[in-house]
């Protein structure tokens, strides 16, 4: 299942060290025809990943496109059409107490040789969206897709190397040896997605070379939802959330917060979204995706008993299939509750109003996301002032982190660092303090 590089891991980054040595890999014009190249990649060959993304996941083609190649390309038109604009340097205010004809600037230098770990839920977009950021901001890369979603690891590793310069980008598929290999090699920035647990392997390795990281993790994302709000709506925005790629997604809406009344409510309204979405046999509904593997299904399923079924509850292990569920009456202490579900899986938690709920959310790790379905604005002020998480939505869930212009990470044990846009520059670069004083 695994293709280790036969090429070994000192010999893979010293190859690409070379190359950025040249300075190949820093002018503008080259940067931006790599991203090309990339993105020609992602439109030629979208039914190759959107193949693979079905074997790995179930994935519908339309979910392949639309959150993993179209989401891609995005991106890239977003930075090609900026680039240039971002990588001016930036004057500072003149430094008068060092002369009147002292000049002062910033300037961004790309960082060398970047390691990206990817992880499986959405195995193509996080290891070529760090790709992007890393390559605009000028680096040689090693990309290290997961062994989890072997198909769309063969892909990329296949592809990749047909479309990019083979001594810039390399693609070293494995698991753990082959990880852990790379780890002990010396980069200039580790960028790592997927849980923390691991994250804090690759930041022990990282420490060891003093190389800076950045760590995409996940964590419990909470949806608070207000009384008064119009719960349809409501429902079908969160339905879509969490039971997009059947719910492992790092910033679905986890469990939902909300008051008894608006609870009773709410279950309903998320039963009639769900068959809505899925139909009344989500089995059989072509836009509905499967668990990634044996491992995960057996945690999830155990999970089912926390709670009373609203809705879904069934499963099937030899298709990996489990329905979208819903839950109710679920025990803050309650086995869903004490982990991140990362399954299509939603537990609805009392609490008596927003005081409790902002407490809730204080009382446990930093969320990636926090989601917020209010009319008040009172209420949507207060979660913002009184709470941390990696993002905040207002009324929809997943879509913060499709906006290149905002810096996509998280915060405590979320993660830390973020990424997308002109945010990935300034991940994969170091910004130079530059002084220039006139000899004459
Ligand atoms: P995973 O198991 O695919 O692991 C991610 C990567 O870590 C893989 O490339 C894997 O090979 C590598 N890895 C695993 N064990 C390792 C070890 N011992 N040493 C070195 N490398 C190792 O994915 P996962 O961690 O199961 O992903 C799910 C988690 O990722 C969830 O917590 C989710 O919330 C989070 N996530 C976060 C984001 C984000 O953007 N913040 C996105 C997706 C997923």
């Amino acid at each position: 299942m695994n293709h280790p590089s036969p090429e070994q891991p000192a010999d893979v980054v010293a190859r690409l060290r070379a190359t950025f040595r040249t300075g190949r890999t820093k002018p503008l014009d080259r940067r931006t025809d790599q991203l090309r190249r990339l993105r020609a990649l992602l439109t030629e060959k979208g039914p190759d990943l959107a193949a693979a993304l079905h074997a790995d996941l179930g994935k519908s083609a339309t979910e392949a496109h639309r959150t993993e190649i179209d989401f891609t390309v995005r991106e890239i038109d977003h930075t090609l059409a900026r680039l240039a604009d971002w990588l001016r340097p930036e004057p500072a205010p003149d430094p008068a107490h060092l002369g009147a004809d002292a000049r002062a600037w910033t300037q961004y230098d790309p960082l060398g040789v970047v390691l990206v770990i990817a992880p499986w839920n959405y195995p193509a977009q996080l290891l070529l969206a760090p790709l992007v950021g890393a390559l605009a901001a000028g680096n040689a890369v090693v990309a290290k897709p997961s062994e989890l979603a072997p198909a769309t690891s063969a892909a990329l590793a296949r592809l990749l190397p047909e479309y990019l310069d083979t001594d810039a980008v390399a693609v070293v598929e494995g698991g753990v040896p082959e990880t852990t290999a790379l780890l002990g090699q010396r980069f200039d920035h580790v960028f790592y997605t997927g849980n923390g647990t691991v994250g804090r392997i690759v930041m022990r390795a990282a420490a060891e070379h003093l190389t800076p990281v950045t760590l995409e993790l996940g964590g419990k994302s909470p949806a608070f939802v207000d009384r008064g709000v119009d719960l349809d709506v409501v429902a079908d925005r969160l339905a879509r959330g969490k039971f997009l790629n059947a719910g492992q997604t790092c910033v679905a809406p986890d469990y939902v917060l909300t008051d008894p009344a608006t609870a009773a409510a709410l279950e309903p309204a998320l039963a009639r979204a769900v068959e809505a979405l899925y139909g009344s046999d989500p089995r059989t509904c072509g836009e509905y995706g499967r668990i990634v593997d044996e491992r995960h299904f057996d945690r999830l399923t155990g999970l089912l008993g926390s709670g009373r079924v609203v809705v879904g509850g069934d499963s099937d292990r030899a298709q990996k299939f489990i329905a979208p569920t819903v839950l109710a009456d679920v025990d803050p202490e309650s086995p869903v509750m004490r982990e991140e579900i990362f399954g299509p899986i939603l537990p609805i938690v009392t609490v008596s109003g927003l005081d409790e709920a902002i407490d809730f959310v204080n009382d446990r790790d930093k969320p990636l996301a926090l989601y917020v379905f209010s009319e008040s604005d009172g209420t949507r002020a207060r979660i913002a002032a009184e709470t941390s998480s990696g993002g905040l939505g207002y009324g929809l869930p997943l879509a913060h982190l499709t906006v290149s212009d905002l810096p996509f990470g998280g915060v405590g044990e979320s993660g830390m660092g973020s990424y997308h846009g002109r945010y990935s520059i300034e991940t994969f670069s170091h910004r130079k303090a530059v002084l220039d004083k006139p000899l004459s």
